[in-house]
């Protein structure tokens, strides 16, 4: 395998307009990543940051614009300084142009809330692995995630909606998942609701719509259904935010896990009952978010 790829970002302030040259010497090289780090950040140390996984095809990195937009969101839901987005993207350019060829990569985003005074910020890069559950499709188990459907309203300090670095409990649950003799979860709300995976967004076909849950249930919108709403409207396919209950997902015509990196993973079982797998529709929906020219 080849090695990582790293480059350390020196924050700029969100509204600072930078010329090329500075953004270029504002992000310098992590070497493979290792010994770059604080034992004292707070990052590692409390899992106190955010972050973002972009997927790249050939050496095109996509959504760029909503990643960024998200790690903004994220960034002003835990008050870490606002991104600037030129010397992001300036960064992301950077470790894609260093990546070694490959059908398939992603890129990483970190920023946490450092050691001291300043943020430390990070972009990552490594080839991907193929995807054969997008063919084959996942086996997945729900599993109460212990929080109402309203969290994001009476709770905003548990941080709904951020892609924060703690990401522990998604871990856990996915190897919950794997010692249930599947692949991936389904989270469902105290109140009965589908929400998301640990690492993805749901999105289901219920007689001919797309459905997904909408981002007050407390989820993290999803950048590929996003992407994915732009070409299912484009084709004239009916699409809505929903809340989606289990019985609902259990009839529906087909399901969904979407990511950045896995993108469309087709959900063949859920807790050991079979779902129908559209495996046409599914190849044009991969195919579509490959094509992405954003
Ligand atoms: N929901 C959660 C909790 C996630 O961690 C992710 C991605 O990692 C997603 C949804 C899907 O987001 P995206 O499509 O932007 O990768």
């Amino acid at each position: 395998m080849s090695a990582p790829i790293v480059f350390l970002l020196d924050v700029l302030p969100a509204d600072a307009v930078a010329d090329e040259a500075t953004l270029e010497a504002s992000i310098t090289s992590g070497g493979d990543g290792s010994g770059v780090l604080s034992v004292f950040d707070l990052g590692p140390a409390r899992g106190d940051g955010i972050f973002e996984t972009i997927g790249v095809v050939g050496r095109h990195a996509q959504s760029v614009d909503a990643h960024l937009a998200r790690l903004t969101e994220s960034a002003a839901i835990l008050d870490l300084p606002a991104p600037n987005h030129a010397q992001w993207r300036t960064a992301v350019d950077r470790a894609v142009a260093a990546l070694p060829d490959a059908e398939q990569s992603a890129v990483r985003l970190v920023l946490t809330r450092g050691s001291g005074e300043r943020p430390t910020a990070w972009v990552s890069a490594t080839p991907a692995s193929g995807f054969p559950e997008r063919a084959d499709g996942i086996e997945v188990v729900l599993l109460d995630r212990g929080l109402s459907s309203d969290v994001q309203e009476r709770s905003p300090w548990l941080l709904a909606g951020a892609k924060t670095l703690s990401y522990a409990v998604n871990m856990a649950a996915l190897r919950e998942a794997h010692r249930r003799g599947a692949d991936d979860v389904l989270f469902v709300s105290s109140d009965g609701f589908v929400l998301e995976g640990p690492t993805s967004t749901v999105v289901a076909r219920i007689r001919g719509t797309f459905v997904t849950p909408p981002a007050s249930s407390g989820i993290l919108p999803g950048t590929t259904q996003l992407a994915l709403w732009e070409y299912l409207e484009a084709e004239g396919h009916p699409c809505e935010h929903r809340m989606l209950t289990p019985d609902d997902v259990m009839q529906a015509d087909a399901v969904w896990l979407l990511s950045s990196v896995r993108l469309a993973a087709p959900v063949a079982a859920v807790d050991g009952r079979p779902v129908g797998i559209d495996r046409g529709l599914t190849a044009e929906l991969n195919a579509a978010l490959l094509a992405r020219t954003e």
